[in-house]
């Protein structure tokens, strides 16, 4: 796995040991680059890291000619002034891309089924359904839609590692550093969830309860009665009293607003939260209204939002103009390719369509906090990612800016602007712009995207042409034409 050998590549990188570093160890590229390159100097014992100057997205705002110490040991250090924190670490390696890059945190897509998420959407898909029961159990004669085929990586089989590489590669270029869903492969964008088969432990980087449904598989034929005024319905197995860890994520209310189940679901999630007692998110919520937000807010419930899904299958999605004035903490994610967008730069795009369409007013700063902060509180990490602060994961983006607002110039970077993908201080894409002694290890260059993909292939027994070979019939690495599609309601 190319995860445990990070501490070494870092370090022999940092050093710009057998990197063919430039001999006056200056500039990389003066012709027309954006960013220019100095190797560290090996004057001492210690890891010296790497500096990235760049326009630096902060919590708390955007600043220009900033500089980011992206420790040896994949942590973020010193964030400050780029000339001070070039002062204050002589020995680091430098990558100044002042004036010509913005440097963002990685998105954190804080709902995914990355098991499912290389399927096209079925030929069926279409907007008419009422609850999620419908399309997958095909409840009240609805047409039931195919569960994709669910790929788990086993060590040694190219195939299985090929199909969910393409899917982080997929992500990643797509900005996400971190998603939250079972299944995936480990060492390349950081996956969380509950370890529970061996292997986990090497693929989630942390744990939530992101997994379940909490009442029932089956909640439309559990609340017949009670939806017809019979008396409540008591859901007989609660996965939501089975929890193990702080930060529960869960689908609640997905359905339309009309659906008496997704509301009784909303309805009894909303009396659980109340126990604050963990992190609490609530996964689509179509069904939800602003009573929910104000209840929501109080109580510090997360809506994570998945706007292209929702319409694709239910033909509406959240009260996005009641929920935004409201107040409550809104995270974006993707859902699966299924139904889904196929990455959160395509979830952004859909977004403001929603948006725009009820006249709701999403700036680029709320939509970049959507997909990143946000994300990561509704998993409880928002102290080790999801931000670009010291002590916090080097879980980075860097992107080509030519001008005008640096949020939107992150939410909308083409795979053409991505210079460069680092996850643990380790450089997975990188531009052909900036110098291979960058990447985590070897980088190749893929059919149809423009940065290359540095120290992963091999790791899986995969070349640029067998990875080609085995992802022939998965949702492409960089090409949307086949995504599910996202049409608001007039
Ligand atoms: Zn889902």
């Amino acid at each position: 796995m190319p995860r445990p050998r990070r501490h070494l590549v870092l370090a022999s990188l940092f050093l710009g040991v057998g990197c063919g570093a430039l001999a006056d160890g200056r500039q990389h590229d003066a012709g027309g680059a954006p960013c220019s390159f100095t190797p560290a100097t090996d004057a001492s014992d210690l890891a010296p890291g790497l500096i990235v100057g760049a326009e630096v997205l902060l919590p708390e705002g955007s600043r220009a000619g900033h500089g980011v110490h992206v420790r040896f040991n994949g942590g973020l250090g010193a964030v400050g002034e780029f000339d001070a924190v070039r002062a204050a670490l002589p020995d680091a390696a430098v990558l100044d891309c002042r004036g010509a890059a913005v440097l963002s945190p990685g998105f954190v897509n804080a709902h995914e089924h990355p098991a499912y998420s290389h399927a096209f959407p079925d030929a069926g898909l279409n907007p008419g359904y009422v609850h999620r029961d419908e399309w997958r159990l095909g409840t009240d004669g609805a047409l039931p839609l195919p569960i994709p085929e669910r790929i788990v990586h086993a060590p040694g089989d190219a195939r299985s590692a090929a199909i969910l590489l393409a899917m982080e590669l997929r992500h990643l270029l797509g900005g996400a550093t971190t998603i939250a869903g079972p299944g995936g492969l480990p060492g390349v964008v950081r996956n969380i969830d509950r370890h529970q088969r061996p292997g986990d432990i090497e693929l989630y980087d942390y744990e939530a309860d992101v997994e379940v449904f909490p009442f029932s598989f089956q909640a439309v034929a559990d609340l017949r009665e009670e939806c017809a005024g019979g008396p409540a319905h008591r859901f007989a197995r609660r996965t939501a009293d089975d929890l193990a860890f702080m930060a529960y994520v869960p689908h609640v209310g997905e359905g339309r607003k009309a659906s008496c189940a997704a509301r009784a679901e909303v309805a009894r999630y909303l009396r659980r939260v109340q126990r604050r007692d963990r992190r609490y998110a609530l996964v689509h919520g179509v069904a939800t209204d602003r009573q929910d937000y104000a209840v929501m807010r109080e109580f510090d419930v997360t809506l994570v939002w998945s706007p292209r899904s929702n319409l694709a299958l239910y033909g509406e999605t959240v009260d996005i103009a009641g929920a935004l004035p409201s107040g409550v903490r809104i995270a974006l994610s993707t859902d699966w390719s299924p139904s889904g967008s196929f990455h959160m730069r395509e979830e952004v795009r859909c977004a403001r369509r929603a948006a725009a369409a009820v006249g709701a007013e999403l700036p680029a700063d709320t939509l970049w906090r959507m997909s990143t902060v946000h994300g990561a509180y509704a998993l409880g990490l928002e102290d080790r990612l999801g931000a670009i602060r010291p002590g916090l994961l080097a879980d980075l983006v860097l992107v080509a800016h030519a001008g005008g607002d640096p949020h939107d110039a992150v939410l909308t970077a083409t795979h053409r602007e991505v210079l460069a993908a680092w996850i643990g201080g380790r450089a997975l894409l990188l531009s052909e712009t900036l110098p291979e002694s960058l990447g985590a290890g070897r980088c190749v260059a893929l059919d149809g995207m423009a940065p290359r993909v540095c120290g992963v292939l091999s790791g899986f027994g995969l070349s640029p042409a067998t990875f080609a070979k085995h992802v022939a019939g998965s949702v492409p690495v960089n090409d949307t034409t086949r995504q599910a599609p996202c049409e608001p309601p007039p």
